[in-house]
């Protein structure tokens, strides 16, 4: 008769501790994970956030006197948009929702620019087919990239937005390359040419990609804005053409069935309701009130 022995042997329970241990490890993981996914500022206080300014090492003589514009633009501000504006535009947009006199939600500390050789692997599309291991690997080349430019950049907040601008002849390598943001890590990626209107771009690009990290989710399907919550005014009347873009939209929608107008001034963005909500500036309830029709819960535009 064959007779078995009761008691594991030594080398079972090792192996069941490491497979628990392990088990444990990818829980824990997954619950960090989740937790920075859902990651929402608490806005009593002003969110900081380090904006970190990439530009090509080798320049021409006229993009380096677009880079000191650039520079001047981050620093100091002139009369076109500039960061400083762009503070000024969350403190606005804040106080179309709710009343914080000479609160200021945002506020952005530049870095650099710092100049890079080069370019950065591109991160994988949305809606791009790739394989898992494929995407993985795109991913985490193109994180380390620029987590390899941080070690240029002394006391920085969790909140980063690299601005990556680049000059006309590496056009061809960025054409196709978007803004994305990778809210784990809390880390926003830019992407602008070294010209004004580059400036601009980018300018709306990082309210973007910030309120990305900030819990906000894109509002447009295609080249269309995502109705309602993709428009600004969406119970105006009559309905278009719309006034304003809202940030994760992007786009001003115009007439019925055209694609919608780009929004290329920041001035013309707003934030709209559920974007207001899904970041915490106001409450579910109010959100509800207001596509529900009463225009009292919106925003006051002007
Ligand atoms: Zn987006």
């Amino acid at each position: 008769m064959v007779t078995t022995d009761p008691r594991p042997s030594p080398w079972r329970k090792v192996r069941l501790a490491l497979l628990l241990a392990v088990l444990a490890g990818v829980g824990i993981k997954y619950l960090l994970v989740r937790r920075a996914e859902r990651w929402v500022p608490d806005w009593r206080a002003t969110q900081q956030v380090t904006l970190v300014l990439l530009a090509p090492a080798s320049t021409t003589a006229e993009e380096r006197d677009q880079l000191e514009r650039l520079t001047r633009f981050a620093r100091l501000g002139d009369d076109k948009a500039t960061l400083s504006a762009l503070e000024h535009w969350f403190e606005v947009e804040l106080g179309r929702y709710v009343a914080r006199p000479g609160f200021r939600p945002v506020q952005l500390r530049v870095s650099g620019a710092h100049p890079y050789t080069g370019a950065p692997p591109p991160p994988p599309r949305a809606g791009e087919a790739l394989a898992f291991k494929d995407r993985y690997r795109r991913t985490r080349d193109f994180l380390g990239w620029y987590e390899e430019r941080l070690k240029d950049v002394p006391g920085r907040f969790p909140s980063i937005v690299f601005v990556t601008f680049y000059g006309v002849e590496a056009a061809h390598v960025f054409q196709g390359v978007h803004s994305v943001a990778d809210r784990r890590s809390r880390r926003g990626f830019v992407f602008a040419p070294l010209t004004d209107q580059g400036r601009d771009a980018a300018l709306i690009n990082v309210a973007h990609e910030l309120l990305h990290l900030f819990g906000a989710t894109d509002k447009y399907d295609g080249d269309q804005c995502v109705y309602p919550e993709g428009w600004v005014e969406p119970f105006r009347e009559p309905r278009l053409p719309q006034r304003f873009a809202e940030v994760m939209a992007q786009g001003i929608p115009v007439a019925a069935g055209r694609s919608e107008a780009s929004l290329d001034l920041f001035e013309a963005m707003r934030v709209g309701v559920e974007t207001a909500r899904e970041i915490g500036w106001i409450d579910q309830a109010r959100r509800d009130r207001y596509y529900a029709g009463d225009a009292s819960a919106g925003p006051r535009l002007d």
